[in-house]
């Protein structure tokens, strides 16, 4: 492999994941530190219609994807055999001036490096599977999924895919099964551009300025406070001029009484979770309790 990560979509829209070559991802495969193959899911699909989907055990509404398309499938795309090792990989879509960039295997060492501090005691590569039914999908796994070498995605469609696929997936796969949130997609392939960007971003080496990601909303468990640019003055609306002050400290203190302030007005519970976890300081606790709220809650009802 030359990237330090490879990913690689099963679809049958293989059109829908051009995105991926796109802005950060497509430089990440530029220099080398990403790759992307594209899989058309009809590839494997042996009848004369190329039919990949088949009406439901014990009836009711809508298709089911079959397992004999996507067992083969999957197969291929774990040893990269079979269609799999023909696909093409996907060509960042705005080539930028290489001399100005370093080699991709230099970046990749670096990465595979930063990767090392994680061990990995399990090389199967990891499968995931958008669907309304699994687990949310996080931060947290996001993180955990950028040290990983191979990610696979299968996209679902109609009722989604025959359940015994990610049983017999489990062989050759670490399956995890997410959901990007309490509604309903027509298909996987937006979650797969959702959950490819998180991930990617992370991977040492594609953000240009890594402190960047580490200040994002989730990254210590709270949401990210508003942020401002020039000019300081726009519509008669003014930047706080604590951010004018110069004042690295205070600016510091700022940002994370407006962080608080901001996760306890739309996500308390993750304020909760951050006291319940002992990362809230004494200064933390004042700021919460100038804005009128209790941080240690006893009673569900006085939260808020
Ligand atoms: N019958 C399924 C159910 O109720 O759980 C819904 C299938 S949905 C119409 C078709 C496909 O869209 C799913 O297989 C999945 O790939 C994708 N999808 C829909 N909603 C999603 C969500 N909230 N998160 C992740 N993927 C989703």
């Amino acid at each position: 492999m030359i990237g330090a990560m490879r990913i690689d979509v099963v679809t049958i829209f293989p059109e829908y994941l051009d995105p991926l070559r796109h802005a950060l991802l497509g430089r990440a495969i530029e220099r080398g530190i990403l790759e992307v193959g594209v899989h058309n899911l009809r590839d494997w699909a042996y009848d004369v219609h190329k039919a990949v989907d088949d009406t439901p055990f014990g009836g009711g509404p809508g298709m089911v994807m079959k397992p004999e398309v996507w067992g083969p499938a999957l197969d291929d795309v774990a040893a990269l055999t079979g269609p799999a090792a023909a696909d093409t990989l996907l060509d960042s879509a705005s080539p930028h001036v290489r001399s100005g960039l370093r080699a991709g295997k230099d970046a990749a060492q670096e990465t595979t490096q930063d990767a090392a501090g994680e061990p990995q005691d399990d090389d199967r590569p990891v499968l995931i599977v958008p669907t309304p039914a699994g687990r949310p999908f996080t931060q947290e796994l996001a993180q955990q999924w950028a040290s990983a070498e191979r990610l696979v995605f299968a996209c679902g469609r109609y009722e989604g895919i025959d359940q015994r696929v990610f049983t017999d997936a489990e062989q050759r796969y670490r399956v995890e099964e997410v959901s990007l949130g309490d509604y309903v997609l027509i298909g996987g392939e937006v979650a797969v551009l959702v959950i490819a960007e998180a991930v990617v971003r992370l991977i040492p080496g594609v953000l240009g300025n890594r402190a960047s990601h580490e200040e994002d909303s989730f990254q210590d468990g709270l949401l990210e406070g508003p942020s401002y640019t020039k000019p300081r003055v726009w519509r008669a609306l003014e930047v706080p001029e604590v951010l004018t002050s110069g004042n690295h400290a205070k600016v510091d203190r700022w940002r994370r009484d407006q962080s608080l302030h901001r996760t306890l007005s739309v996500r308390p519970e993750l304020v909760e979770a951050q006291e319940a976890a002992g990362q809230l300081d004494k200064k933390d606790r004042a700021t919460l309790r100038d804005l009128d709220k209790a941080v240690t809650w006893t009673d569900p009802a006085q939260k808020r």
